[in-house]
């Protein structure tokens, strides 16, 4: 079986390799370097800066070095043909490259699977070209006395917490009245106040109308204000990769969100998927990957029991912010069970000088089972796995709640949310 991937970063690369495990042909086209955004110019780079008290590219440049290393070594496999280049779709299964040096090359096989991501989104309000994109960010060698993060999302908080570690005076302006606008309510209002603690403006309901030399024009109950700016990040969500894909020829439905597919992850073209950003759903490298697998085992005419409802994300802001299952919102109309438990309760956190945390854990009062949870402090990206895996298995807050957990550990404030449902 001979398959194609449009696109290295962990939906194409880490679907690569796993073909290849099985045995299958892979040509991977990609335009950029294998890693994609999440490598190159998002999560890995950014997760350096956040190891950091001042910018430091050479150290960035190490770490990313580093891991494009390994996927290098990962996609030097005799079944894996990388391909540098910009591939167009075409009929059938066919696709055209246009390679770096001009030429243009011509690949068939029984299954494609488009993983191109998405690109950062702007806003269409005069001096936009002024801000600087996530990218551009990622890049910056000085620290900037005054930064103003337009977007209160995920890259917006990221890139504040950073900025305000290094020194920046730093202004976030959030269109939405709250930041982290699709996250659990009660969870973003913490972070607020945690991320306000330690010194970082943030307006809601602000609605950005122009970006001048040096400031922001904004306004907010009808009323004008400006924040003065020697840097201006641009980060109001991303779009999906469509350009250069030829798709209206090639006949693959997609709307602005990205490429419509179904719960395989296949076109409305028989053999065409795709996974990723590019679909629009959750812009997660894990989601990625996992859709990846799922588009390879409908290949293959596997079975895939991931449950793509499951899914944990985490904010690496200043503290760590986390999330997996429904949010309270979402569960609304629900009979529901709520347990809290805050982090100046646990030893170890009070112990390490990390007591700015709190965890929220949502049941279902019918069947008790466990359907969110929500943490905010030290670490919550790596303890909301825990959560995660108990969500997955459908177990009870009560079975949970019996399960043995180490003493002194952080681990104990999900167990002391879980014995308060
Ligand atoms: P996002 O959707 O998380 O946040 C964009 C924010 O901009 C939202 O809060 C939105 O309300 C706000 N906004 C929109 N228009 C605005 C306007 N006119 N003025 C002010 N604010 C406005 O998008 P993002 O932060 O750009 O991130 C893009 C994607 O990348 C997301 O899907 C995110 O999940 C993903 N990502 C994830 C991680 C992670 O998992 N740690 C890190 C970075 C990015």
């Amino acid at each position: 079986m001979k398959l194609i991937i449009i696109g290295a970063g962990p939906g194409g690369y880490e679907t690569a390799a796993e073909a290849a495990a099985r045995g299958i042909e892979v040509v991977l086209i990609s335009d950029g370097p294998l890693g994609g955004t999440c490598l190159n110019e998002g999560c890995i780079p950014t997760k350096a800066l956040c190891a950091m008290d001042a910018p430091d590219q050479e150290r960035k440049h190490a770490v990313v070095e580093q891991l494009t290393g390994g996927i290098n070594q990962l996609m030097r496999n005799p079944l894996i043909t990388v391909v540098q280049g910009v591939a167009s779709l075409g009929c059938g299964h066919c696709v055209d490259v246009r390679a770096d040096d001009g030429s243009t090359l011509h690949f068939d096989a029984d299954a494609i699977i488009i993983a191109t991501g998405s690109v950062s989104a702007s806003l269409p309000i005069p001096g936009a070209e002024k801000a600087l994109d996530s990218s551009a960010m990622l890049e910056l060698s000085e620290v900037p006395e005054r930064l103003c993060v337009i977007g209160g999302g995920v890259i917006g908080l990221e890139f504040a917490s950073i900025y305000r570690k290094f020194g920046s005076e730093v202004t976030v302006l959030e269109f939405c009245p709250n930041i982290l606008p699709r996250f659990d309510v009660d969870l973003a209002k913490r972070l607020k106040a945690s991320l306000v603690k330690r010194g970082i403006k943030i307006e809601t309901s602000a609605r950005v109308t122009a970006i001048e030399d040096g400031a922001v024009r904004w306004s907010k109950s009808d009323k004008e204000f400006e924040t003065a700016a020697d840097c201006i990040l641009m980060a109001v969500g991303r779009r999906p990769n469509l350009a250069s894909l030829n798709l209206d020829e090639a006949g693959i439905e997609y709307t602005p969100r990205g490429i419509v597919v179904d719960e395989n992850m296949q076109t409305n073209r028989p053999g065409i998927y795709a996974v990723g950003d590019i679909t629009g759903g959750m812009m997660l490298a894990h989601v990625a990957s996992a859709q990846g697998r799922k588009a390879l085992a409908h290949i293959i005419g596997e079975a895939c029991l991931i449950d793509m409802s499951v899914v944990p994300a985490a904010v690496f802001t200043v503290p760590e912010a986390a999330t997996v299952g429904l949010t309270e919102e979402e569960c609304a109309g629900r009979d529901i069970s709520v347990g809290k438990a805050n982090y100046r309760a646990n030893g170890k956190a009070v112990a390490s000088g990390e007591a700015d945390g709190w965890c929220k854990v949502i049941a279902d009062k019918a069947t008790g089972k466990i359907i969110g949870a929500h943490i905010l402090g030290a670490h919550s990206s790596d303890l909301i796995h825990e959560a995660a895996v108990l969500i997955a298995l459908g177990a009870t807050a009560g079975q949970a709640g019996d399960i043995i957990h180490a003493h002194p550990t952080l681990s104990e404030v999900l167990l002391a949310a879980v014995r308060g449902v």
